[in-house]
C-alpha cells in the first residue's frame, strides 16, 4: 500500500493534453488507483493525484498500477504502436484518386485520416511538446509538494533523473 499520495491534488497538462498521446485531454485520470492507496490515508470524495489524459488512454489504463509515470507512458505507447502498426493505408497517386468514384475515394481519404492519427498519437513521447509536458509535471510536484521525494520518483522521467 502506498502512503506519499498527496489528497486533491491535479497535475496540469500544457495546453490541456493527454500526458499519453498529445490528444485533447478530456478526463483527470488517478495516477495511482484508488485500491493501492493506503485506506486510512483515503477520504471520503476520493480525489487523489490526478493527471490530464483522453478517455481512449485511461481506458487503456484501467486500475492497473505502476511503479512510475514512466511505466504508465510506455504501456500506453506500446499499445498505440501497435495500433499504428496494423493500420496500413495503401500510397495512391493523385490520378488513381480522381479515377475513382465519390465514395471510393472519401473512403481512402478517411483511413487516411484513421492512419494519420494512430500515427501521431504514437510519435507523441517522441516530440518536444511530450518532453516539455513532463518538465511541467515535475515542476508543480516540485513546487506543491518540495517535501514529497516519493511523489518526485513517480513523476520525474528517467531521462531526467539519469542527468546532472
Ligand atoms: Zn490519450
Amino acid at each position: 500500500m502506498i502512503n506519499w499520495v498527496p489528497f486533491n491534488a491535479l497535475l496540469k497538462s500544457k495546453a490541456s493534453r493527454c500526458i499519453y498521446c498529445g490528444d485533447a485531454a478530456t478526463v483527470h485520470e488517478h495516477l495511482i488507483p484508488l485500491a493501492f492507496i493506503e485506506s486510512r490515508q483515503r477520504k471520503s470524495d476520493g480525489r487523489y493525484l490526478r493527471g490530464e489524459s483522453c478517455a481512449d488512454c485511461n481506458r487503456l489504463l484501467g486500475d492497473r498500477f505502476f511503479d512510475t509515470l514512466d511505466d504508465r507512458v510506455r504501456f500506453v505507447n506500446q499499445k498505440l504502436r501497435a495500433v499504428d502498426a496494423k493500420v496500413r493505408v495503401a500510397e495512391w497517386t493523385a490520378d488513381e484518386l480522381a479515377d475513382m468514384g465519390h465514395s471510393m475515394r472519401s473512403h481512402i481519404r478517411n483511413q487516411q485520416r484513421v492512419k494519420a492519427k494512430a500515427s501521431r498519437r504514437a510519435a507523441w513521447v517522441d516530440s518536444i511538446d511530450y518532453v516539455e509536458l513532463r518538465e511541467d509535471l515535475v515542476r508543480q510536484c516540485n513546487e506543491g509538494w518540495p517535501n514529497n521525494d516519493s511523489l518526485r520518483n513517480f513523476v520525474s522521467p528517467g531521462w531526467s533523473r539519469h542527468r546532472a
